[in-house]
């Protein structure tokens, strides 16, 4: 199936021409004559299947007729971070680029004022993260009944955040007579409730199974020592042996140990960057971009830093740690082996995280292999995934001889993988000057354990939104709500 099957309009197929997409992705091929009927659908899909121009494409084309009056958008995304927004709104900038369509973006970190103005002139879309969205609203700078399209995405993300109780009531405040655009990447009871109350007959499209990662991306355990500095030289060593390593994301589960890899890795010599919760909008943005244009090849994130970021063609993933939620491993493997393109993810496992590796292996349905052949993790390796060989591209360690005999693990790891290096490197002064790990407080760091917003189906206190409000100010930025607990003051750590 080609783009010209779709029912696209001429504007927008020359628009999809010029971004170079060939063929439609498999939620686009289903999703979009559906949208383009005007029915409600329902997409089960993870980001990295084109799941944005699913929605852009048609509603671009239905755009087309009529236009906006002020203050009343025509089309409204609610996207769970900013930085989603600002990706979708590129996405509507390349995409429309044969239309001339008005676009506001309401996310905090920018002022109301500029974004005021805008909905002012009238908007045909408009992307918001929920509580933005919600304070122009109580403010009488909005009307919502103008609304035709609805987008909902990353559904589930909202839900981890704490979103649900103000997506349902935007879901509210807009016109019965709207098509919906639902987006989640899991189906949750929670997310199934939701679909249930404001979805209308939906045509259910589901492209992946959910929680299932890209069979293109070679997943391998490694066996890590619980000892902090011997699990960092694992780390590298597993780096400096990386076959074909283009650019890589290692991820740690607290913020704290972002900054501590992080600069670990700067002493190193290695060309790394860090993203984290606390960095503000712009510092994040500025990261982003050197690691998009290859002046970072590794970039230190946390998970909810890191979510929904479009950085097309990362070779690598290290799990620095093991998700403690299942969930974001599968969200982690999906930053590599986009589009159809091959990746590699590696995990490193102390004895203490065998139960989280357990957890993901009953998420994904599979066994992950570990590094090398050998019953030696037998005490540690969670059931199933033991010996069952190498992954394809793991390095040969020299931690275990030929038998799989196990060998010291500390120091053998650091000569765990062969010297064939292949990431580039800067020179140790040169990476030392990207550490950022001064934008730490350790106040907050000590505070927040992990950096793992709100638990499931939690609701926020509508107090909580006023960190949504402070804009620019906002402490964790990406994820605009800040569990109370975080809030309280807390000693720092003396370690
Ligand atoms: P998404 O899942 O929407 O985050 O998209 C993931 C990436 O795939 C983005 O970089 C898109 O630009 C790209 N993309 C979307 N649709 C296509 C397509 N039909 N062909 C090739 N790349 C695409």
């Amino acid at each position: 199936m080609t783009f010209n099957d779709l029912g696209l309009s001429e504007k927008v197929l020359d628009a999809v021409q010029q971004a170079g997409f060939e063929k439609p992705t498999p939620i686009q091929e289903q999703a979009i004559p559906v949208a383009l009927q005007g029915r409600d659908v329902l997409g089960i899909a993870q980001t990295g299947t084109g799941k944005t121009g699913a929605f852009v494409l048609p509603m671009l084309t239905q755009l087309e007729k009529g236009r906006a009056r002020a203050r009343m958008p025509r089309t409204l995304i609610i996207e769970p971070t900013r930085e989603l927004a600002a990706q979708v709104a590129d996405a509507f900038t390349s995409l429309g680029q044969n239309h001339k369509l008005t676009m506001a973006l309401l996310i905090g970190g920018v002022s109301f004022e500029d974004q005021d103005r805008k909905l002012g002139r009238g908007v045909d879309v408009l992307i918001a993260t929920p509580g933005r969205l919600l304070d122009h609203f109580e403010r009488g700078k909005l009307l919502m009944n103008g609304v035709e399209i609805l987008v909902i995405d990353e559904a589930d993300r909202m839900l981890d955040m704490g979103f649900i109780p103000d997506v349902e009531r935007i879901c509210k405040l807009l016109p019965p007579r709207r098509q919906t655009l639902f987006f989640s990447a899991t189906m949750p009871s929670e997310i199934q409730r939701l679909v249930n109350s404001f979805l209308k007959d939906p045509v259910r499209i589901e492209v992946a199974r959910p929680s299932s990662t890209a069979a293109n991306v070679r997943q391998a355990l490694v066996k890590a020592s619980s000892e902090a500095k011997a699990k960092r030289e694992t780390l590298r060593g597993l780096i400096r042996g990386a076959v074909e390593l283009k650019n890589a994301i290692v991820f740690c589960n607290r913020k704290r140990d972002v900054a501590v890899v992080h600069r670990s890795l700067a002493r190193h010599g290695f060309n790394a960057g860090a993203l984290h919760g606390d960095m503000d909008q712009h510092a994040r943005m500025a990261t982003l971009d050197s690691f998009r244009n290859g002046e970072i090849t590794l970039l230190v994130a946390s998970d909810v830093a890191a979510r929904g970021l479009d950085i097309p063609e990362v070779s690598h993933i290290f799990n620095f740690d093991v998700p403690t939620h299942a969930e974001d491993y599968v969200h982690r493997i999906g930053r590599t082996g986009r589009a159809g393109r091959s990746g590699t993810a590696w995990t490193l496992v102390t004895p203490a995280e065998s139960k989280y590796v357990r957890a993901i292996q009953s998420l994904i349905g599979n066994d992950l292999p570990w590094e090398g052949a050998g019953g030696e993790l037998a005490e540690e390796a969670p059931r199933g995934g033991r010996g069952r060989g190498r992954a394809k591209d793991a390095p040969h360690s020299k931690g275990r001889d030929r038998g799989g005999k196990a060998a010291p693990a500390k120091e053998d790891r650091r000569d765990s993988a062969p010297q064939t290096r292949k990431a580039q490197l800067k020179e140790p002064e040169a990476a030392a000057a990207t550490d950022m790990s001064g934008d730490i407080r350790p106040e907050i760091a000590a505070a927040s354990e992990f950096e793992r917003p709100a638990p499931r189906a939690q609701s926020r206190h509508p107090k909580q939104r006023g960190n949504e409000k402070s804009g620019a100010d906002t402490v964790f930025g990406e994820s605009e709500y800040v569990p109370a607990f975080l809030l309280r003051p807390t000693r720092a750590s003396s370690k």
